[in-house]
């Protein structure tokens, strides 16, 4: 049994130990040209200190106010959480933790908390990066339940005919890819947090996988929902498509646990793949590699990879070396459990060579897992472990966090120059100046998905530091024509800007199916609508 770290990124058997942390400081310093960074103390269980709980539910079998199991549901995982864990801040706990083992249990759990004025907030791997799984202060009531669904992780059937399976929602990535690789089958969706995450959180907050094109949110690998309410069960029949009215997987697929508590749900699976296709561009221009993308993805040549990363996104993951760095670099690949994908690689390879890219390793064609070429490798191996720096990167004085978005072709230039102004002057101020990039991590025929990385040095407070470089990001999305998330989620920490960006009788439609649904009002406050009065 691993052990999961109570304030960073995943199992604490990666963290590196504290000779690791000072000999990485020379190294950082090169990378970044940031100077001054000294490794911290890490933080102590033991020194956490926690306000006794409000509430019980002792008469519950399957809830608990162990000390342990709280500090553990207190953050997610975003830059405030780990910041907080790291200055051993653990105010937020919830009150309990649940680990219900059927839907009677949960059934039990809504009566309890509307009786005893109880919140409640659904848990699936705690990896949510906009504080979804944190209740404010002000709307705490008579306390917290966190209900966390890990004991619900089965796959519970497999439709091999029309290749789709029924999946308890509370199974992390590698757990229901487990247990469908007997079957030859795959749901094939690895958002980088895999490793932690589960069903039920992907669709609550329509997360994004490592698609690049068509399939690129979990919403299209749904084919149908099974939610349970404060009111009833809310299931919806199993289909390919449907043109019946409003979808009722459409209002589940987003909730983010403000409707009920996802299940379990049938999801769509592909094969595995057995032959792979991949090709690494480089580009000396990142407007022509953008242009590039664009054509690519106008084409109707659909690659499974499209990524592509500006020069400092590149050099950051080593990923370009000697002479090619500064340069952009495009990985594209295609996978298939039917054949080698070569004509439209070929046209996509020759398509950015019309735009001035060049694949100096060709195009690679395997037929089992694993990395074709070099810089392909390289980046799979850095999107795995990336999330591990940034507690480390904290650990030794470094500001590192991500936000993404999408807009239309046409903007993402001025979207693109906003950002990085912004960025760049908010970090001027709080830091002296730091690093931005920018990589595409999904793309349509009428728009990208850029999501950037910055880094500054932390100076004085940091959380003060990295809400202002947050601002400042989510107001430049916002004016400049972006969504304020692709796939991150809304959460409390983007809801007063996705207030801003949905339509005002759309908010009363969703105010008045939260109430239809939740009268009493316990599910996750705060998250995609303001508490009421
Ligand atoms: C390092 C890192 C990498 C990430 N990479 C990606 C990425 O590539 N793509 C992406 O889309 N996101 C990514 N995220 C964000 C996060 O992993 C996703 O939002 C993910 O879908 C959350 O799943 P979870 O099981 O951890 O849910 P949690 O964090 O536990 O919960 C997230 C939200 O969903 C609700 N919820 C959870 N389970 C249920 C349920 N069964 N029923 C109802 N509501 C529920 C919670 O109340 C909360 O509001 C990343 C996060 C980190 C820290």
């Amino acid at each position: 049994m691993r052990t999961r770290s109570f304030w960073a990124w995943g199992y604490e058997d990666k963290l590196p130990d504290e000779e690791t942390r000072r000999g990485l400081v020379g190294f950082v310093e090169a990378l970044l040209g940031f100077s001054g960074l000294a490794p911290a103390p890490l933080p102590s269980l033991e020194a956490i200190e926690l306000a006794a709980p409000r509430a019980a539910l002792a008469d519950l079998p399957f809830c608990s106010t162990d000390r342990l199991a709280r500090i553990h549901h207190t953050h997610g995982r975003s830059f405030r959480d780990v910041a907080r864990g790291f200055a051993g801040d653990f105010r937020a706990a919830p009150d309990v933790v649940a680990v219900p083992r059927d839907e009677v249990d949960l059934a039990q759990l809504f009566e309890r908390c509307a009786n005893d004025d109880l919140v409640l907030v659904p848990y699936g791997g705690g990896t949510s990066v906009v504080s979804g799984i944190e209740v404010d202060e002000e709307h705490r009531r008579g306390g917290v339940v966190t209900v966390d669904l890990s004991a619900l992780d089965r796959v519970l059937e497999v439709d091999e005919v029309s290749r789709a399976a029924r999946i308890q929602a509370g199974a992390r990535g590698p757990v229901l890819e487990a247990q469908l690789a007997p079957y030859g089958l795959s749901l094939r969706f690895f958002p980088q947090s895999f490793e932690l995450s589960t069903l039920g959180g992907w669709v609550a907050t329509r997360a994004g996988g490592h698609f690049a094109t068509v399939y690129t949110h979990i919403d299209d690998l749904t084919e149908s929902i099974r939610m349970l309410t404060p009111v009833g069960v809310w299931a919806s029949r199993r289909l390919p498509a449907s043109g019946a009215g409003p979808s009722p997987d459409r209002l589940a697929l987003g909730s983010e646990g403000t409707l009920g508590v996802i299940t379990e749900a049938w999801m769509k699976l592909h094969p595995r793949p057995r032959h792979r296709t991949r090709a690494t561009v480089l580009f000396p221009d990142f407007e022509r590699a953008v242009a590039a993308v664009r054509r690519i993805a106008q084409a109707a040549l659909h690659p499974t990879n499209c990524r592509l990363l500006d020069a400092h996104e590149a050099g950051l993951h080593r990923v370009t070396q000697g002479e090619d760095v500064g340069k952009s670099v495009l990985v594209l690949a295609y996978e298939s459990a039917d054949r080698v994908i070569d004509e439209p690689m070929a046209r996509a390879v020759a398509i950015c060579a019309e735009e001035g890219g060049v694949a100096p390793r060709g195009i690679s064609k395997k037929t089992d897992d694993g990395g074709a070429d070099d810089a392909g490798a390289a980046w799979k191996q850095a999107f795995v472990e990336a999330p591990y720096l940034q507690g480390v990167l904290l650990s030794l004085g470094v500001i590192a966090d991500t936000f993404e978005t999408a807009c239309t072709w046409d903007a993402f230039p001025r979207l693109h120059a906003g950002v990085t102004e912004a960025v760049h002057e908010a970090m001027r101020r709080v830091g002296g100046g730091g690093k931005l990039t920018c990589r595409f991590t999904h793309v349509y025929p009428d728009g990208p998905a850029p999501y950037y990385t910055f880094l500054v040095p932390a100076r004085g407070d940091v959380l003060a530091a990295w809400h202002e470089i947050k601002q400042a990001a989510c107001e430049a999305l916002l004016a400049h024509g972006g969504t304020i998330t692709h796939h991150h989620a809304v959460g409390r920490m983007h809801r007063p800007f996705y207030d801003r960006q949905r339509p005002a009788p759309f908010a009363a439609a969703l105010r008045a199916a939260q109430r239809a649904v939740d009268p009493h009002g316990i599910l996750n406050p705060g998250v995609l609508l303001p508490v009421e009065p």
